[in-house]
């Protein structure tokens, strides 16, 4: 077997070791200063399928470049991939089919429409689903909100209004429905302690799944 190669060992006060995958798969080992070099060796050797699997899931990742708005560039909607075309004549601003249309009018404003075309059909299905898993499990929001959050799908607020990020729309519905099982959950039971999660998994057995989906594809969620 191949020695593991550790790109960067950092010490500091830290009393644990940790070990880090960058994004470019480096591996960078925290560790206290004193530890030595040898010890550590051993760990990453028996870390060894753990280090393989994160860097090979990097590798995998698509590269994801900010949106520039042409023709047969790829959109999101729902877990699929849509084709963006710009149409002429165009009756609304922007229409789902095959392909995502825009209208050619509306290419100077091209993202700013996308966002508010994101965030109704985000508003709609969602509140669709809410209703669907109240009715399941008795949780029931005061309101549901949609809202620009680039790092939290998700949050229960203190009077049981639950908001959203108008980027879940662009995740699979399967996706979709976890988020939103995970803040009508949040309704009744406001920590992530165990029986929070206990609850989550009642209503979705395979809730790991659909959140390991989320951490693994954040970076395709970006306009
Ligand atoms: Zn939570």
């Amino acid at each position: 077997m191949d020695e593991i190669k550790i790109d960067k060992v950092i010490r500091s006060h830290r009393k644990t070791i940790a070990l880090v995958i960058t994004q470019d798969t480096a591996l960078v080992v925290r560790a206290p200063f004193f530890t030595p070099l040898e010890y550590i060796q051993k760990l990453i050797e028996r870390k060894r399928f753990w280090i393989n699997r994160k860097q090979e899931e990097i590798r995998k990742r698509p590269i994801v470049k900010p949106k520039e708005f042409v023709s047969g560039e790829v959109f999101l909607f729902l877990g699929r991939s849509y084709k963006l075309e710009i149409v002429d004549g165009l009756q609304s601003d922007i229409e789902l089919r095959d392909t995502l249309q825009i209208s050619r009018t509306r290419l100077p404003v091209a993202k700013e429409t996308l966002i508010a075309w994101y965030k109704e059909r985000a508003l709609e299905k969602i509140r669709e689903r809410c209703e669907w898993y109240a009715k399941l499990t008795g949780y029931k929001p005061t309101s549901i909100k949609i809202t620009g959050a680039k790092r939290r799908w998700g949050s229960c607020g203190p009077r049981g209004t639950l908001n959203f990020s108008w980027r879940l729309i662009m995740t699979p519905l399967e996706v979709v429905d976890y988020v939103v099982v995970h803040e009508l959950v949040h309704l009744e039971e406001k920590s992530h302690a165990k029986k929070f999660w206990s609850k989550v998994k009642t209503i979705l057995h395979d809730y790991e799944k659909r959140e390991r989906w989320l951490k693994e594809n954040k970076a395709a969620v970006i306009l």
